[in-house]
């Protein structure tokens, strides 16, 4: 970066929220991105709007305490980050992992606010979650966190103000019991949460909506560089929603999906995995992808083991931020990986990124890419304000129109500014614009 604005503000933003490098990196990224818009556009310095944008509206962050099987009282931290509303009100998921600490719910937000407005759709930027660990508990002591986690919640958000969804350890169980202590203390039967179960409001093809929509944006960076799934060789990280319906959409488009992983090791299927053998293990049983085994005995886990040292053609990473590294990265470039698409939100470093830039892979940004799932949230927020369901077909054609132009516009913004080609500049500037604009409108606020 050489625009001493930017990297003042950088150094402000990185004293200012010591010890958030999730947050850090998340911000460098989009500031590194704005260089070029900047230097065309000082009004976006001079009105402050980037000064703005990189400080939340407000964060919530509050105590959960509950009681486990054994009658011991826990007590867990929570958080909700209203990032930024310009555009609509807050949207995004919650994150319920022991990982959790306020950077990581910054970064997520932070994120939020691009890849929202990447979205065509009227939703703004938040994030929210805990340091609560789903893993292990049994379904009365999830009842009983969530509902204490909504108690507080359910103060700060709204249909209007804030809607929540799901995230890493936030499925439809968890959200049905939010949803119903929400109901609960407010008497409200609105559309205050996304990701709800089809009997009370959820949208159809929410729940396969992160993992298609990012088989739907990287088949149209595909084709657009003359390449296609057809015939490829996919290695897919995370066994979670988004790691499932990409694999099922990436067969229907013609690839062999051949991993999958967890964070105790992966499993390699040559002929392609049997995702109903994955479904029962993750959806089901809640169990570990080692399972797999169970069921096909041929094929190979490896224990403790990096996914990306697996031989493929494209890599799509859908578990958790940082996932590849600058090694990982270098691994599948020698192996021949020629796309990278990410599911997950933030999985590769700047280095690896680098590494995929400097050898011309196709390279498919987290905001950009896996934008699908909250567009189908907000699709489900219109249902709800319609008091309508749309149908399965109505839905998917709308999230695969959304994909495609998100590839575009993307696209087109990084041509615009000097960097054709570079689609983490492009999503950083289209998502950006609009966002900004509209803050330039309202003035210091
Ligand atoms: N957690 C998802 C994301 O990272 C979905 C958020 C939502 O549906 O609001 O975008």
């Amino acid at each position: 970066m050489k625009n001493q604005y930017l990297i003042d503000l950088l150094e402000r933003v990185k004293a200012r929220n010591a010890g958030e490098p999730e947050f850090h990196q998340a911000v460098e990224e989009v500031l590194e991105s704005l260089e070029p818009v900047v230097e065309k556009n000082p009004k976006y310095i001079e009105s402050g709007v980037i000064e703005m944008l990189v400080e939340p509206e407000r964060v919530i962050k509050f105590r959960v305490p509950w009681v486990d099987d054994n009658g011991k009282v826990q007590v867990n931290r929570g958080f909700r980050v209203q990032f930024n509303s310009a555009i609509g009100p807050y949207k995004g998921g919650l994150r319920f992992h022991p990982s959790v600490y306020e950077g990581i719910i910054k970064f997520l937000g932070f994120e939020q606010i691009f890849k929202n407005s990447l979205t065509g759709l009227p939703i703004g930027g938040g994030k929210g979650g805990s340091d609560f660990d789903p893993k292990g508990k049994s379904d009365a002591e999830v009842m009983r966190f969530c509902q204490s986690f909504m108690t507080e919640l359910s103060k700060h958000i709204g249909a209007d103000t804030d809607v929540p969804a799901g995230d890493i350890g936030v499925g439809g169980r968890e959200i049905g019991y939010m949803f119903g202590q929400y109901k609960r203390l407010k008497n409200e039967f609105v559309g205050v949460l996304t990701g709800k179960g089809l009997t009370y409001g959820g949208s159809l093809a929410r729940t396969e909506a992160t993992g298609y929509g990012l088989c739907y944006f990287t088949d149209e960076m595909l084709r657009d560089n003359g390449k296609s799934f057809k015939g490829a060789k996919v290695v897919i990280s995370g066994s979670g929603n988004v790691a499932i319906y990409a694999t099922q959409k990436a067969t229907q488009l013609g690839a062999t999906v051949i991993a999958l992983s967890d964070s105790n090791g992966y499993i390699v299927d040559e002929k392609g995995v049997d995702l109903d053998a994955v479904k029962e293990i993750k959806e089901v049983k809640r169990g570990r992808i080692k399972e797999y085994l169970n069921y096909h005995p041929e094929a190979k886990y490896v224990d403790g083991g990096c996914v990306w040292e697996v031989k493929c053609d494209i890599a799509l990473p859908c578990a958790t931020q940082n996932e590849i590294n600058e090694e990982s990265a270098k691994k599948l470039v020698a192996n021949g990986c020629f796309a990278v698409a990410e599911g997950a939100n933030m999985p590769s470093t700047p280095e690896a990124i680098h590494v995929f830039q400097k050898n011309g892979v196709l390279f498919g940004p987290a905001k950009a890419a896996n934008a699908g799932g909250v567009a189908t949230s907000a699709l489900e927020m219109s249902q709800n304000s319609q008091r309508y369901s749309w149908t399965f077909e109505e839905v998917d054609a709308k999230l695969k129109d959304i994909m495609v132009n998100i590839y575009h516009n993307s696209a087109k913004a990084a041509e615009e500014y000097g960097m054709k080609g570079n689609l983490v500049a492009g999503a950083n500037i289209a998502g950006f614009l609009k966002v900004a604009n509209s803050m330039l409108a309202y003035g210091v606020c």
